[in-house]
């Protein structure tokens, strides 16, 4: 299988190559095969993305909110149209089965563009009476905002950050992870063919060094970074030295309620989802799942039997149900924390062995894996693994659930099951997350905000809210009279 893009970068309206800079070799993960071989940036590849950047953000400023809305909500006619390729294409850069990327990949990132192609329509500001006199705001955009992408959803994440910042009038250089460096470059062309200026959207690859030469880039306004904590720091220390903006959409490790008057097959379904889905490389994922003492066996029952009847294995098999993880790093870290879990104490319920699949021997496969009698205290309770483990827990009342849930430097997700919705509600309230389910889990839809509180994140994406991170007010004072001067 091949997916070599037509060059490494999208910029000014069309792909460009530089193979002077560091190669970047994009790997199938079911099997370990090259199937692209893309360039880093060089500096010249990153001045030149920052000038077409900040000359295509003024014709784009220029155009009406409508204009600029009917070119997004093309692109998202014309991804969905493309959907199945797209998809495609998505599985060979991250692994994640086409069962899941034919309905949360390129379809969300559509959703995106259509809801702020949408919104682009309503970017104003207001007016505020002073009795004659009177105050107008702008809601001016930001200017050149650099997005920088994790490798779990390249497509989505690339679409995330790009359909609020250019809904709203910036231009947006966007570096996605050097693991899955292919599905931006199709956003960037999709979104060129919709009718966006030059220069508007621009796609660079690179590693964490041209991540950071795009942060610290004297004529950037924003970084919008999905990824780690350790990142996440780094960049927003980086920007603080120039007053940037920032959006952080980092990690989690995000705690999961189950009481005991819950539908179990539900509560089950939703540990799994949020467990499971896309091999557990999900940011929001409720790996630490604590169940109430009286529904815990049960509970793990269920769990396993369930748990054992996933199918892994070739991605591209729109039956199998889990692929494998996104690159021989994440497996051997994944496994790690198996290892570590054992150590610890912590009892294997089912799972926790890599595969070597017919076929697929050089792919990166663990099985979905279950520890029960995990602690608080355990490694695999406190840090992010991002991958497909699921820590149980136990406990007896609520507040005492409430208070273990907190208990992380995290607060990305939390979710409650229970048939109690007064309880439910009460227990939202009290956790201190910015993303949370009540009786499902996981489900981000583009019209609810998402985002961290902590160390999970600083601002907001999707929704009305990112409206607010990828604009600025601005606020003009009119006089009517004469002027009342002392002087
Ligand atoms: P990383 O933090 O390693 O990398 C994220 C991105 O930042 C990559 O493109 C990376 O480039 C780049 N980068 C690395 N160093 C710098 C730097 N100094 N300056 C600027 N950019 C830099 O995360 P992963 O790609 O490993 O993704 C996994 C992490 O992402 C997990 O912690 C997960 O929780 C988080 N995540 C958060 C989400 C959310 O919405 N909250 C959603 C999805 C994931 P390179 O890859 O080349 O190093």
């Amino acid at each position: 299988m091949k997916a070599q893009p037509t060059a490494s970068h999208f910029i000014d309206g069309e792909f460009v190559e530089d193979v002077a800079g560091r190669a970047i070799d994009s790997v199938y993960p079911a099997t370990g095969a090259i199937v692209a071989r893309l360039h880093a940036a060089t500096p010249q590849i990153i001045e030149s993305a920052i000038a077409s950047a900040e000359a295509g953000q003024k014709v784009w400023a220029a155009m009406t909110g409508a204009e600029r809305g009917r070119i997004l909500r093309r692109a998202a006619d014309i991804i969905r149209a493309r959907n199945r390729e797209l998809s495609e294409l998505e599985t060979l850069d991250t692994g994640k089965p086409l069962q899941e990327t034919l309905v949360a990949d390129a379809s969300s990132g559509a959703d995106a563009l259509e809801f702020f192609g949408a919104q682009a329509t309503a970017i104003n500001g207001e007016y505020i009476d002073l009795g004659g006199d009177f105050v107008y705001t702008r809601r001016e955009p930001l200017g050149v905002c650099v997005g920088i992408g994790a490798w779990n959803y390249p497509t989505q994440i690339a679409c995330w950050k790009a359909a609020p910042a250019l809904a709203c009038g910036n231009a947006m250089i966007f570096k996605p992870s050097e693991v899955t460096p292919l599905c931006a470059l199709q956003v960037a062309s999709i979104l060129h063919e919709a009718g966006l200026p030059k220069g508007v959207f621009n796609v660079v690859q690179g590693y964490g060094d041209v991540g950071a030469a795009l942060a610290t880039h004297a004529m950037v306004d924003k970084v919008s970074l999905t990824g780690s904590v350790p990142t996440g720091r780094k960049v927003m220390a980086t920007a603080a030295a120039d007053i940037r903006h920032v959006t952080m959409e980092l990690g989690g490790k995000s705690p999961l309620i189950v009481f005991d008057d819950a539908s179990i097959e539900d509560a089950v379904g939703g540990a799994m989802l949020g467990n499971f889905y896309s091999s557990g490389q999900v940011c929001s994922n409720g790996t630490r799942v604590f169940v109430q003492k009286p529904l815990l066996d049960r509970f793990l029952e269920r769990l396993a039997e369930r748990t054992r009847a996933i199918r892994i294995g070739d991605p591209m098999d729109e039956l199998v149900q889990m692929g494998p993880l996104v690159s021989k790093t994440q497996l051997e870290k994944v496994a790690g924390y198996v290892e570590i879990g054992k150590a610890e104490g912590a009892r294997l319920v089912t799972g926790g062995d890599t595969l070597s699949l017919q076929g697929m021997e050089g792919g990166y496969f663990i099985e979905p894996t279950v520890f029960a009698d995990v602690t608080d205290d355990m490694r695999i309770a406190r840090e992010e693994i991002f991958g497909p483990v699921m820590s149980v827990l136990s406990f007896d009342d609520e507040e005492e659930a409430i208070a273990r849930a907190n208990n992380t430097e995290f607060g990305l997700s939390a979710g409650v099951f229970t048939r109690d919705l007064p309880r439910a509600h009460r227990v939202i309230a009290q956790l201190q997350a910015g993303s949370c389910w009540i009786n499902t889990y996981n489900l981000a839809p583009v019209e609810a905000p998402f985002g961290g509180v902590k160390r999970s994140g600083v601002g907001r994406e999707n929704s009305r809210a990112a409206i607010e991170h990828y604009t600025q007010i601005k606020s003009v004072y009119v006089a009517t009279g004469p002027v009342d001067s002392p002087y």
